[in-house]
């Protein structure tokens, strides 16, 4: 089941994620595609979420499905948010509930970074060709490595090294984000805009894929 957050509860994501958006450079790139009404939402899901036994704390898709549902789909999103959005970030509502306002925070920031703009081959941001409007794509994870290879090995590619720089630099990392869970996953959906030119058809699949979990 899904609930919609309030603009600005207590318990609702968004005076987070708007603040993070003032504070954190490193979303500039969204704050500056929502400035051209590329638009966000937010959905809190109730009830077990896992896979793998791991918990899904969160998740950051373009929304979409293909073939004759589609409108049916479109439909339910706006009518369930009021808008069609271009980024749809769910977060685990029973862990919500438990966590603190900083690992709130944190999970708000992660998943707002799965929300990008596509670039071209030369790096350059893309827009719609007609509308001038950012296209948007799903930002991968930096690290994707297995906790015995690093065990053994440690930080042996650069991106590990700058990751664990980066852990080793965080002047206010929490004691530990699931106290008393199972390990967390969260997943970003994979669904890359098109690079082809031309006219953006909504790249969407209901389904997440396996490249984003952590
Ligand atoms: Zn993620």
């Amino acid at each position: 089941m899904f609930t919609v957050p309030t603009a600005d509860g207590a318990d609702s994501p968004w005076p987070i994620f708007e603040r993070l958006l003032l504070t954190h450079e490193e979303l500039g790139e969204l704050a500056s595609m929502i400035d051209s009404e590329i638009r966000v939402a937010f959905l809190m899901r109730l009830g077990d979420w896992g896979k793998h036994g791991r918990m899904t704390l969160g998740m950051c898709c373009i929304p979409s499905v293909q073939g004759e549902l589609k409108p049916l789909f479109v439909q339910l999103l706006e009518d369930t948010l009021g808008y069609f959005p271009d980024f749809l970030i769910l977060l685990n509502a029973d862990w919500w509930e438990e966590a603190s306002p900083l690992q709130r925070e944190i999970l708000v920031f992660h998943e707002a970074m799965h929300a990008g703009q596509a670039k071209d081959k030369y790096g350059a941001p893309r827009f719609h060709r007609e509308t001038g409007a950012p296209i948007p794509t799903i930002r991968g994870h930096d690290v994707e490595e297995f906790t015995p290879v690093v065990r053994r090995y440690g930080a042996w590619k650069s991106d590990l090294a700058e990751f664990l720089a980066a852990a080793a630099e965080a002047p206010n990392a929490p004691d530990n984000l699931t106290p008393t869970g199972p390990p967390v996953v969260t997943v970003g959906c994979q669904e890359e805009a098109d690079d082809s030119s031309g006219p953006e058809e909504p790249q969407m699949t209901a389904e997440s894929t396996n490249r984003g979990e952590r």
